[in-house]
């Protein structure tokens, strides 16, 4: 008699089978489960160090007698706020469960079986997951000098390709495209190509030529971008992000959406966190002082790293990364090791407050020697 395991292997689809499960970064309960430390220092989700907005947190405990009653399913007002900030209608936002379901809502709506997802490599990998959960092809391209090679991405699109994904700035590399290239991109793809810009760390960037892609979708490009509150707003916990694109395809999304997809909370906490000035503009200065001490640090220890637009930095330890992630883990730091984006010397360090970024130098140089 068959096992239990094969039967379901038979009856399941294959695309999902064949899925592997996205790695998170290593929660800090397990290590001080595992390691038995108590004082770890979690660098490994690209997290906000500050820690949330604390208007959010406030908004948030005031709603919560209203627990028992069910979401507005439409996000009316945090739309409408979103639709005021952005100078567009409320009509153009999508609000999900994190961007990473607003990923997979757009492959749910647009992609069909066999059709092409291009995306740069290394690059984050739900943008894989969703195009493997819906048997779409993934066509990566190599990053050029760790950048995204808009080019290379632009040949590489055909008349079956259905998305294209800019990841920007790229996790885990931190690079950015700019605008006059992101235009150049968007001129030579096929029409019915469909751009997903993922701009998780818009926030973080300070460079004028950082692509508005606002004025690109009022323009009628066919882009869906995605923002998250779950980086610089500091609400990753809660699942909260949004899409902004031309209303039909918000329209598209939306019919595969669920009808409570954004918890209350969520929607209280983004509204409260969107006016947090003060939280957006210390989390901003604590990332630029954080990137000027952890780059002081690997320029003095000789290591290669990737000059940053986002609160991560991607640095070449030069020795098995695997390897310094476990000793990092034992000394209570955690950074996300970069094997799995094919760079098997590198690691990923969040940028974090002075403190945590002091305990990672110490653990680092100890750990390297
Ligand atoms: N896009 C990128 C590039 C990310 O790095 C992340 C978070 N790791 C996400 C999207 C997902 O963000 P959210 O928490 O909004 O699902």
């Amino acid at each position: 008699m068959a096992s239990m395991l094969e039967r379901v292997e038979r009856l399941a689809r294959k695309n999902v089978l064949a899925i592997s499960p996205y790695v998170p970064g290593k929660p800090i309960d397990e290590v001080r489960r595992e390691l038995g430390i108590e004082d770890v220092v979690k660098l490994a989700s690209n997290e906000n160090c500050l820690g949330p907005s604390p208007k959010a947190v406030k908004a948030m405990a005031g709603a919560l007698g209203d627990s028992h009653l069910y979401p507005d399913g439409g996000c009316h007002r945090l739309k409408q706020k979103l639709a005021s900030r952005w100078g567009l209608q409320a009509d153009h936002f999508l609000v999900g469960n994190g961007s990473d379901e607003i990923l997979k809502l757009t492959a749910e709506a647009f992609l069909h079986e066999g059709e092409e997802v291009v995306v740069g490599w290394p690059s984050f990998s739900e943008y894989i997951f969703v195009a493997n959960l819906m048997a779409a092809k993934v066509k990566k391209i190599p990053l050029k000098n760790y950048t995204l090679d808009l080019d290379a991405m632009a040949e590489a699109t055909g008349p079956l390709t259905k998305l294209v994904v800019v990841c920007n700035p790229n996790n885990p590399t931190g690079t950015m495209v700019g605008a006059d290239e992101v235009r150049r991109f968007l001129d030579r793809i096929p029409q019915d190509a469909i751009v997903i810009v993922d701009e998780a760390y818009a926030e973080y960037v300070d460079h004028l030529g950082y692509p508005d892609c606002r004025q690109l979708i009022l323009e009628g490009r066919s882009i869906v971008a995605l923002r998250t509150f779950s980086k610089i707003y500091g609400l990753a916990g809660l699942r909260v992000g949004y899409a902004l694109a031309h209303p039909a395809f918000i329209q598209a999304i939306n019919r595969a959406r669920e009808p409570f997809n954004v918890n209350s909370l969520a929607q209280v906490g983004a509204l409260a966190a969107l006016d947090d000035v003060e939280h957006l503009e210390a989390s901003g200065k604590t990332v630029r002082a954080g990137k000027a001490q952890l780059y002081q640090f690997f320029d003095e220890m000789g290591l290669a790293y990737v000059p940053t637009c986002a609160n991560f930095i991607l640095a070449d330890t030069g020795k098995d990364a695997m390897a310094v992630f476990q000793e990092l883990l034992k000394r209570g730091v955690i950074v996300r090791p970069a094997g799995g984006f094919g760079l098997p010397t590198h690691i990923r360090v969040t940028v974090g407050t002075e403190e945590e970024n002091r305990r990672f130098i110490d653990a680092l140089r100890d750990v390297l020697g």
